[in-house]
């Protein structure tokens, strides 16, 4: 009698290996004519739907290689394609091609990595990926952290750490109302959504974010963000904690994070910096005193699926004081005893909210040894040299009037010659125009900005957070804006006509 029970998910070894290698061959060839590609389709939901097509679950299966085939595809046909050269959307990188193969083994073994039992070379692998993390960036070798889904989770883990830490009162049993008290956080008006979500979900509410305002180069004000400390504790309000960017979202400005330090030490104020974009920047041998100074903080959020081009999800929370994230997040229910031997092991159950965790260290772990730091260097230093590249290709066109350029993100917005700037309609007028000037730019297929929104001003903005992007792809972006720009500026001076 044969060992093998009919089950319709065991493929066999042959089909398996048959699959697995046409699949690759297909993913290949994909990859190899992405350039040519448009950046994305704009198809409507309706008619994703239609090439997806609708109906029940199917009854029967389907055969492993032919499905794997038609979605393969499916997705190349009808995804953004954030890989293409011409992707400059949001924080969004192209993915490493390494990322897929790891995801393959990963899933391959298939580690829970919430316990070191269930997963004891993938925990020690999850521990170094985050100690080498913390080295490229210049945060200290021995502090502690965990990898999760993304920035927001990073943010939120490490919001929980402080929120524990700096609490005079038990919070994790008497919860936030402990002392009739009314908790602070502080951060400037730059910061991402993240911080909201935050405030709302763990119960501090909206109303406990102080925002703090910015200078003329976005950063965070610092005389404003003392005085508001101060007013806080006059009024026997708790400051827990300061958020600090290192690369906001909008523009990619660094908050002054060595004056925040100072001023969170005086207070006993946990420091929190979000350094989702721009923390990886601080890898450069000539990154600012500012991003230097990550090593001051008390918590860093990183995204390893941004500026280390890990594809989707990896984010990473790290911890100066490791045991800060223990007494955040530590249980110890009666249902898990993983506690046995000489040498304790790292559960990373107790690390974080998950319990099952999924093992996205791998592709983490072989990026950074396929790259390496000196990889790192060039890459994010490229970005960055190729941004401000951008900003000066665009600030040499007359109808292109550039905003900031700060890390990897260039801003700008096209101004029609005859158009004076900084009147009312004509600000409302360039709003509109520019609103509808990066729609086309992003039906174009050519090229993805996205925008940010700068006193008003509504511009588009290019953030390269993508090893495909060349100088030529760069150079070409002024001549579609004017071209584009001429057209969208056209149709609306003849809609204003008709009216
Ligand atoms: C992208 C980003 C986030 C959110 O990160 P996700 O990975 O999208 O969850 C938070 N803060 C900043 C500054 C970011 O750039």
């Amino acid at each position: 009698m044969t060992q093998h029970r009919n089950a319709p998910i065991d493929i066999s070894p042959e089909e398996f290996r048959s699959a697995g290698h046409q699949l690759v061959d297909r993913i290949a060839e994909h990859l190899s004519e992405i350039r040519g590609l448009p950046v994305t389709r704009s198809e409507s939901p309706s008619q994703i739907r239609k090439a997806l097509g609708t109906g029940s679950v199917p009854a029967k299966g389907s055969p492993t290689n032919e499905l794997l085939q038609d979605t393969a595809s499916l997705l190349f046909d009808h995804s953004l394609l954030n890989g293409h050269p011409g992707f400059w959307g949001y924080i969004n990188a192209s993915g490493a091609p390494m990322g897929a193969l790891a995801d393959l083994l990963a899933a391959s073994v298939n580690a829970n990595v919430g316990a070191y039992a269930l997963s004891p070379l993938a925990t020690e692998m999850e521990k170094q990926s985050v100690q080498w993390i913390a080295e490229l960036i210049g945060y200290p070798s021995d502090s502690g952290g965990i990898l999760v889904s993304g920035g927001n989770m990073a943010n939120l883990v490490c919001f929980l750490a402080g929120r524990k830490a700096k609490t005079p009162w038990e919070i994790r049993t008497k919860g936030i109302g402990g002392d009739g008290k009314t908790l602070r956080v502080y951060c400037s008006s730059e910061t991402h959504t993240w911080v909201q979500k935050a405030a709302d979900m763990f119960g501090l509410g909206t109303d406990s974010i102080v925002w703090i305002p910015v200078d003329n180069t976005l950063r965070m004000d610092i005389a404003a963000l003392r005085r508001e400390i101060e007013s806080d504790k006059k009024q026997g309000n708790i400051p827990l904690m300061v958020i600090g960017a290192a690369g906001t979202v909008g523009t990619g400005a660094v908050d002054p994070l060595r004056e925040i330090a100072a001023v969170c030490r005086e207070h006993n104020i946990w420091f929190h910096v979000d350094g989702a974009y721009g923390a990886a920047a601080a890898v450069m041998p000539d990154a600012s005193e500012d991003l230097k100074a990550l090593s001051l903080t008390d918590s860093v959020a990183v995204d390893p699926h941004k500026w280390f081009y890990v594809p989707f999800e990896a984010g990473c929370a790290l911890v100066r004081n490791k045991q800060a994230l223990l007494d955040a997040f530590s249980y110890h229910p009666v249902y898990y005893k993983f506690h046995d031997g000489e040498e304790p092991p790292t559960n990373f159950y107790e690390y974080g909210p998950q319990n099952s965790r999924g093992f996205r260290a791998l592709k983490v772990w072989l990026l950074l040894r396929q790259i390496g730091r000196e990889g790192y260097i060039q890459m994010i230093g490229d970005d960055i040299r190729l941004s401000k590249e951008m900003y000066r290709a665009l600030q040499q066109h007359p109808e292109i009037q550039t905003f900031t350029q700060g890390l990897s993100i260039t801003t700008f917005r096209y101004v029609p010659q005859d158009v004076q700037r900084g009147e009312k309609t004509s600000e409302e007028y360039l709003n509109k125009l520019n609103t509808e000037l990066l729609t086309r730019l992003q039906a174009s297929g050519k090229v993805y900005p996205s925008n940010s929104v700068i006193n008003g001003a509504f511009v588009i903005r290019a953030c390269i957070v993508n090893f495909r992007t060349t100088l030529e792809d760069v150079l070409a972006l002024p001549e579609l804006v004017v071209k584009l720009g001429k057209l969208v500026d056209g149709d609306l001076r003849e809609k204003e006509l008709k009216v």
